[in-house]
């Protein structure tokens, strides 16, 4: 639901979200709350009380959109002072049937309007000028979890934070650029030895980049070997001091 519904065009015509649409995967409907303003003149903010900047969005348009709708989907407010989003939340989220995204703009919506919403999702501790974007963001990280949506030969499974730790270094052709080689076991076609390289390389890629996600994430005997072996090896500059 949107003052600004021309903005998800791009998003979401085309790509993997385009395709999941046309398939019949999926189905996005692009709500303009402007379409349940009470007066005439299709106002849909107003000046805050008590006095202040900006413009607030009124309740009643925001309110006319929801009970449009039937019932059942789960309605979250995008919002900087939500939950901050995840792939765990966008897991969850897309093993629901029906989810409703509202988007504020201006200074943000009626206070009532949380009366009427079951969840608060903010993309990260910044502000901008919409829930648009955000909503796209949720939408497209949703999205591409619900199955066949990838396609058979793609996986999720594999992305970052999929397992609490980030994807280890992809390559494609050519074998080697500006003397800069394919590592060998990816060209050995040795599937076990593939496996654990890039698992041992996503290992040390989280060591490196996110620390802090180890501590979350669910490591089998071997990953705890393969950690050693990264710790011993070293050669970073920072990060790995938080593991223990
Ligand atoms: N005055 C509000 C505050 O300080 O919390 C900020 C309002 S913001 C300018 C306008 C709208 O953009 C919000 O109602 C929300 O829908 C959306 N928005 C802005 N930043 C966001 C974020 N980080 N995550 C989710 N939504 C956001």
């Amino acid at each position: 639901m949107t003052l600004f519904p021309e903005m998800f065009r791009g998003p979401f015509d085309c790509s993997i979200v385009g395709r999941a649409r046309d398939s019949g995967l999926i189905k996005l409907n692009v709500h303009n709350i402007r379409d349940f303003a009470l007066d005439k003149h299709r106002v849909t903010d107003d000046v805050p009380y008590g006095g202040g900047p900006g413009m607030v969005m009124k309740v009643e348009p925001i309110m006319g959109a929801l009970r449009s709708l039937p019932d059942g989907g789960l309605r979250i407010l995008m919002c900087p002072q939500g939950e901050v989003f995840s792939q765990e939340i966008a897991v969850y989220l897309s093993g629901l049937p029906h989810l409703v995204l509202i988007c504020g703009h201006y200074e943000g919506v009626d206070e009532r309007v949380r009366s009427a919403v079951d969840r608060e999702i903010s993309i990260g501790d910044y502000v901008l000028t919409g829930g648009e974007i955000p909503a796209m963001v949720v939408v497209d990280a949703v999205v591409r979890l619900i199955p066949g949506v990838l396609g058979k030969e793609r996986s999720s499974l594999q992305d970052s934070f999929a397992d609490g730790l980030l994807e280890g270094p992809q390559y494609t052709r050519p074998r080697e650029f500006e003397g800069m080689a394919v590592p060998e076991v990816l060209l050995s076609g040795h599937h076990e030895m593939i496996r654990k390289w890039r698992r041992k390389q996503a290992l040390k890629r989280t060591v490196m980049q996110r620390p802090d996600l180890l501590k979350k994430a669910r490591l089998t005997p071997e990953d705890q070997g393969l950690l050693q072996e990264i710790l011993k090896e070293g050669g970073w500059d920072s990060g790995p001091s938080e593991i223990s």
